[in-house]
């Protein structure tokens, strides 16, 4: 890894130009198929899968290079089968969070992701809202129950849960009851994250959600099997075709260069123009 690469990223980091952390696309197939997805996710969608190996060479540049996370996204990774051994490799370089949408875990797969209890790993699991009929509308029918159900199997087992909300409008009295909620599932309140639909993707299709651009985003490096994106806000799926308007490099391995091209946009950003939605 290239040393000057290395300095660059561990000033952008400090001084909060970019995010510390890397994200990775899993796949992009979904056992469901939420109306606001930004990838267009769904069960029969081109898995797009990025390869094991890959992902943890990845993992280790990233470490090398300084990055201080990892982020693992899809897509549904937990159907990969070989997710529970994938995310103990890439604890191995650096902590990650993956996110999902909490309805797989059967009790064969619990038992395979038990050991990461011990590993600086988290699963961040979406709960849009409190009431399981508004929650399923928009993701799917039952999607409520089963998260439900999971999440306090996941915290008894030591497993670190957090939740993410998406909403199209936030209402003050209904998050106070779903906060009401994912505390009593044993979530605390700094592992709760609330944030809007954006306009990508399905919700495009569908006209949910707010309008976003890269200044909207945080710099946070995303790669997936089509290249290095700008955040995992990127590389969203539009009417079957990958959007490329925040495609930073096409060349993922070694790591450098996607990352100095992430550097250089980053660098040229007016100040004040990032992140202002605050959507992670
Ligand atoms: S939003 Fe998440 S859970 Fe819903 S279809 Fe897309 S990837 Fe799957």
């Amino acid at each position: 890894m290239s040393t000057a690469t290395a300095q660059r990223l561990a000033d952008a980091i400090s001084s909060d130009t970019v995010s510390g952390r890397m994200w990775l696309y899993s796949n992009y197939h979904c056992n469901l198929a939420c109306a606001y997805c930004l990838t267009e996710s769904a069960p029969k969608v081109p898995a797009r899968q990025l390869d094991g190996i890959r992902m943890v060479g990845l993992a280790q540049d990233a470490a090398q290079l300084g990055f201080t996370e990892l982020g693992v996204t899809g897509g549904e990774p937990f159907l990969r089968s070989d997710l529970p051994d994938l995310l103990r490799e890439l604890a191995d370089h650096l902590p990650v969070t993956v996110l999902t949408n909490g309805t797989l875990f059967t009790r064969r797969l619990l038992e395979r992701i038990s050991p990461l209890a011990h590993l600086p790993v988290a699963l961040q699991i979406s709960l849009d809202r409190p009431d399981p009929d508004d929650n399923d509308l928009m993701r799917a029918p039952d999607n409520f129950r089963k998260v439900v159900d999971a999440i306090p199997r996941l915290v008894e087992r030591g497993l670190e849960v957090r939740i993410a909300t998406t909403l199209l409008e936030e209402d003050a009295g209904e998050l106070a009851r779903l906060c009401d909620l994912h505390r009593s599932l044993g979530v605390s309140d700094e592992h709760h994250v609330v944030r809007p639909v954006v306009r990508r993707g399905r919700a495009e299709i569908g006209n949910l959600g707010v309008l976003a651009d890269y200044r909207s985003f945080e710099a946070e490096l995303t790669v997936t099997v089509d290249g290095a994106f700008w955040s995992p806000f990127g590389p969203t799926v539009t009417n079957g075709v990958l959007d490329i308007d925040l495609l930073v490099s096409r060349v993922t391995r070694p790591l450098d260069q996607a990352v100095d091209r992430l550097l250089d946009l980053a660098e040229g950003r007016p100040s004040g123009d990032d992140n202002v939605l605050n959507i992670r």
